[in-house]
């Protein structure tokens, strides 16, 4: 068995790099692109493995060996991670400084392996500048170097970098799969791995983590519980809310967009006529809440609610008056009369 078993579905992406690699077919630079946590440094990294595995060609990357081992923490001489830096915002910023850095190495021949091997992460939040300057290594990489770029959308990076790259675009993964993988490789219970799986969007690597870190369902526990709290508000009380809420604004966002996925799975079950879609919701664990409301609030309400709550995410991002677009927000959604 083979490292490359580890990674769950994308089996398209790695046919492709393990024939790639066993046809001596080796492009010089990949770029990976798709959702965050959907995989992408994780098949970056096993692809390493197998440009450096010392197990026989047909086991590689076994996993097991020393450059297998030391790749898989990242700790490998010849095999470089390069992750952007994150400011006080969240804004990702790949630097020229470290492209630069990155550069010196990879012109100084390997310590110990057949490949050096750079994994830059989300080089979509490369500046201008960094972009440039890297340019130059994928126009000329030195001999024995596999570059892998990820990155969220191809469309993000210069034209001039990403038509260097053979490009592998990952798709987010069905919820049955990221179900049953967590229930079998990561051992979640049942129940839990299935609302995991719907709430992932598709990304195992968001799973994964939300299993293991209590704080991840805690906190949507805590969203979800203000937006029943304001639909079972009148309009002072909802008031008092967005003044609360608003407050917190780095919370917002995330709030948001976890409103967003409940009043999308309303608009769903409110436009099903008959035909089942709980495979569909995203909040499976609200069902006894969200069906009743979906019977008693038109479409037009609920669609209006839906679009507002994208609409205050959308203002937020540009930097309105926070308190004031939470307001609005509230003061549109249904009233408890109507429920
Ligand atoms: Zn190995």
């Amino acid at each position: 068995m083979s490292n490359w078993e580890n990674i769950v579905g994308h089996n398209w992406a790695v046919e492709m790099l393990a024939s790639g690699l066993a046809n001596d077919r080796l492009g010089h630079a990949y770029l990976i692109t798709g959702p965050e946590q959907i995989g992408k440094t994780t098949l970056a990294r096993t692809f390493a493995q197998a440009l450096n595995c010392e197990a026989p060609e047909t086991e590689r990357p076994c996993g097991r060996c020393r450059p297998c081992k030391l790749i898989g923490l990242d700790r490998h001489p010849d095999v470089k991670l390069i992750v952007p830096e994150v400011s006080g915002r969240g804004k990702l910023t790949l630097k020229i400084e470290t492209i630069r850095q990155l550069q010196q190495d990879l012109n100084l021949s390997a310590y110990e392996t057949r490949y050096k091997v750079a994994i830059l992460e989300r080089f979509d939040a490369a500046t201008i500048g960094a972009a440039n300057a890297f340019l130059k290594t994928l126009e000329e990489p030195p001999g024995k170097v596999v570059l892998l770029l990820t990155a969220t959308d191809a469309d993000m990076l210069l034209p001039t970098i990403s038509s260097r790259c053979r490009t592998l675009n990952l798709r987010p993964l069905p919820p049955d799969l990221i179900e049953t993988s967590l229930a079998t490789r990561w051992r979640v219970p049942a129940e839990k791995a299935t609302l995991l799986a719907h709430l992932a969007d598709g990304r195992l690597g968001w799973a994964v983590q939300a299993s293991e870190d209590q704080t991840i369902l805690q906190t949507r526990a805590e969203q979800l519980s203000h937006l029943h709290e304001a639909l079972a508000g009148w309009r002072s009380h909802r008031f008092s809310l967005a003044d609360k809420l608003s407050r917190k604004p780095e919370t917002l966002p995330d709030l948001l967009k976890t409103w967003l996925s409940w009043w999308r799975d309303l608009t769903l079950l409110n436009q099903r006529q008959g035909h089942p879609v709980s495979l569909l919701l995203t909040n499976v664990d609200e069902i006894e809440r969200l069906e009743p409301l979906a019977a008693a609030w038109s479409e037009a309400q609920i669609n209006i609610s839906l679009n507002q709550t994208n609409e205050a995410l959308w203002q937020l991002e540009r930097n309105a008056n926070t308190r004031l677009v939470v307001e609005n927000l509230l003061l549109i959604y249904p009233l408890p009369e109507l429920a």
